[in-house]
């Protein structure tokens, strides 16, 4: 399993970890996690004080059945609760346990932020990521998404000077764009 270190110090997957980044500029700052992507042996820690009833601990799924294990899923620090009841679920940060404030699930389909998904999950995106071209996968969809943020930057840059040499640029990048987009796409045929 692939996974990316984040700004917090913890891990998850990939493009998890690329929408908690885009959260965190959004938030001004690091947000803190409490618990990332965990491994089966940190799992059964966690469900094993759980069912014991030990102190300190809360309700936690046997290991090999949470989303912690398949670096989707974040406890978030108390500071951020808030920000996160207001924004969390626009980035695709979801609650699916009513009683835990803290625990979020990454959603891609939710995720309003996210600039290149809508054509390819139809296209088996999402399933696909799952098998072992995930790695290459992952790849492109870096390099689609730098090559899109960097013509979003220049179209903000953009004053009269520069406008001729930022056309020639964009086409450029929104050639790069579609290129990564195709590979993928084909990928999932
Ligand atoms: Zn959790």
């Amino acid at each position: 399993m692939i996974l990316e270190q984040i700004s917090s110090g913890g891990k998850l997957n990939p493009l998890a970890a690329l929408s908690f980044e885009r959260m965190c500029a959004a938030y001004g700052k690091t947000i803190p996690t409490v618990s990332t992507t965990r491994t089966f042996a940190e799992q059964e820690y966690l469900y094993r004080g759980y069912v014991a009833h030990k102190v300190g601990f809360n309700f936690a799924l046997a290991p090999g059945r949470s989303v912690h294990e398949q670096g989707f899923a974040v406890d978030f620090g108390e500071s951020a609760w808030k920000w996160l009841t207001d924004h969390g679920n626009d980035f695709g940060w979801i609650r699916t346990n009513p009683n835990e404030m803290w625990h979020r699930e990454y959603k891609q389909l939710k995720d309003l932020h996210y600039h290149i998904l809508p054509p390819i999950e139809e296209k088996g995106f999402l399933v696909a990521l799952n098998d072992y071209k995930q790695d290459q996968m992952y790849d492109w969809m870096k390099q689609t998404t730098e090559a899109i943020g960097r013509l979003e930057a220049m179209y903000g840059a953009a004053d009269g000077r520069n406008r001729v040499k930022s056309a020639d640029q964009s086409r450029d990048l929104i050639r790069e764009a579609h290129a990564g987009v195709g590979r993928i796409e084909k990928m999932c045929d």
